[in-house]
């Protein structure tokens, strides 16, 4: 069932600022030019509700979307940019933590990576700090249509491989395109269910 109502809610550079945490709430990060924001307009059916940016790192902000009356998206700044001074990746890290950490309401959140790239430090670092903190995540590869059938599996098979060195479990994977809209109705199923689950909390 696609979404019927998306909408923008609110941005913060102050965690604590973010909405009052009253209904499930599922964050999306991933290294800038990921794919995030198409991937959001992708799962929303929206064209433009992210904004498609062409200058990564300018804005660091975390931004609620409010979906279907229900529940939140969050769109989590883009982390990795090579250029950002000491001072600003620390300003990163700080509000990036700041959010994980206040978050009850926060039920999975979507770590993208890009298909087309090798496993990458930031983002198994991410992943492992996620970890430690018991933050339940899934990864989201992006771009998927521009692999055949075999390099893709192919690649999800290095990336679970790299993952079990780490863990004796690997999370669970979605495979995604902005561009075939593979993958939204995966997302998607998975969301409601654990909505529900939080209802009757
Ligand atoms: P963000 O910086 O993570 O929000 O990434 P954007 O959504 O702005 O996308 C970065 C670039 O990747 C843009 O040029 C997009 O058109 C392109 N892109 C995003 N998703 C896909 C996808 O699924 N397939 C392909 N081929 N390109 C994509």
């Amino acid at each position: 069932m696609p979404v019927k109502q998306a909408e923008f809610f609110v941005s913060n550079s102050d965690p604590a600022k973010c909405p009052k945490p009253d209904r499930p709430e599922y964050a999306f990060i991933g290294r800038s030019n990921v794919g995030k924001s198409s991937l959001i307009n992708m799962l929303t059916s929206r064209s433009s509700l992210a904004k498609i940016s062409g200058k990564p790192g300018k804005t660091q902000l975390i931004n609620h979307f409010i979906i279907d009356n229900e529940w939140y998206l969050v769109d989590l700044p883009g982390y990795g940019y090579a250029q950002v001074s000491k001072t600003e990746r620390e300003k990163f890290a700080a509000l990036i933590d700041g959010y994980l950490t206040s978050r009850p309401n926060l039920l999975c959140i979507f770590v993208l990576v890009d298909s087309r790239i090798a496993p990458q430090k930031l983002d198994l670092d991410f992943m492992a700090n996620l970890g430690e903190r018991g933050l339940p995540f899934v990864i989201v590869f992006t771009k998927t249509e521009k692999l055949g059938p075999t390099k893709l599996q192919a690649t999800l098979e290095t990336y679970r491989d790299r993952l079990l060195e780490d863990w004796e479990e690997a999370p669970q994977f979605f495979v995604t395109s902005a561009v075939t809209a593979v993958g939204r109705e995966d997302i998607l199923s998975f969301i409601r269910p654990l909505n529900e689950g939080y209802k009757k909390k």
